[in-house]
């Protein structure tokens, strides 16, 4: 009953090619990211997935994180425009991060929201309210970590209790979301089991009920589209099983959404451009022990390679 699913391997990247910048190309044409995330104990899942949209071919980038460690960030990335949020104590920002991020809305082309942000229900509630404000301006929403829970709030369009418990979220815009499979029993309130048994049932259902492109990543990564179209990979190793590894993945398909990439192609280049990165890296450092920071690095010649 399933669509068939499409390997992401180098002939599906080739006739897949990336939009290009025009050689005359200035820094607005080439894309502008906004990472919302990074909290006083995890700033580096931030500056992780930063760097990675940047490897990725961004051509600029703005952070929103916490103020207290906003200043290190910005030394951490001198590439980067530094925006400081109020915070709530959990690892969250508080609801004055929608006013400050709503000049921008209309000005970036993707936006990744989660890395390193621990308060699942304040930043439940920051992303409920800032998408709507994204709404309508063609910019592509990447939610990773905690900023997925928005899927576990309630349909506040149904009043009645009942009601919104049968109601699960949809998405009225392009997002993808990013869940390991444990992240995916968490929101679906399955068994990590039961989703690791049949894991192209449980992201084609995902995908329909929430109206989003799904990537359910593991050794083998499934990217679902909401209208059931399905991609699968199977590489990479088990050297990328390492904290920080899911936040440079995240910042590599912002960044290609950013450039133009539509949500699916991004998370497939995505998926594979990590990949292949941790596959280099093993070759020259072996298979554990390399870095999550070390992924970035190595994606702007495999990007080539691909092309
Ligand atoms: P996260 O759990 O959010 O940090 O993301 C981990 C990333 O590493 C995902 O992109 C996974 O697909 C990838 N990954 C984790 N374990 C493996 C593995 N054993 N083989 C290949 N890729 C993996
Ligand atoms: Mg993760």
């Amino acid at each position: 009953a399933h669509a068939p699913c499409v390997n992401v391997d180098a002939a599906t990247l080739r006739a897949w090619p990336l939009p290009m910048p025009s050689t005359d190309g200035d820094k607005e044409q080439r894309g502008h990211v906004l990472i919302l995330g990074g909290s006083r104990e995890m700033p580096g899942a931030v500056i992780l997935a930063a760097t990675a949209a940047l490897r990725a071919g961004a051509g600029k980038l703005t952070i929103a994180t916490g103020a207290s460690v906003a200043q290190l960030v910005a030394l951490a990335l001198p590439e980067a425009r530094v925006i400081g949020l109020a915070e709530t104590g959990q690892g969250g920002f508080t609801g004055e991060a929608v006013g400050m991020l709503d000049p921008l809305a209309d000005k970036v082309n993707a936006i990744l929201i989660g890395p390193g942000m621990q308060d699942e229900a304040a930043t439940a509630a920051l992303v409920r309210a800032l998408l709507p404000r994204l709404c309508g301006s063609d910019v592509s929403v990447v939610l990773d970590a905690c900023a997925m829970g928005i899927l576990l709030s309630p349909d506040e369009d149904k009043d009645d209790e009942e009601d919104r418990g049968e109601a699960p979220f949809r998405f009225a815009q392009p997002v993808i979301v990013t869940p390991h499979a444990g992240e995916m029993a968490h929101l679906t309130g399955e068994r990590k089991e039961d989703i690791c048994a049949e894991p192209d049932r449980h992201a084609a259902q995902a995908a329909r009920r929430w109206n989003a492109v799904v990537a359910l990543k593991g050794a083998r990564t499934l990217v679902i589209a909401p209208d059931g179209t399905r991609w699968q990979h199977e590489g990479g190793n088990v050297g990328l099983a390492i904290s920080g590894s899911g936040d440079t993945l995240a910042g590599i398909v912002a960044g290609l959404a950013a450039r133009g990439a539509s949500l699916t192609q991004a998370a497939c280049w995505g998926v594979a451009l990590h990949a292949r990165a941790g596959e280099q890296l093993a070759e020259r450092f072996g298979m554990l022990g390399y870095l999550a920071r070390e992924i970035p690095n190595e994606i702007p010649a495999l990007m080539e390679s691909f092309a």
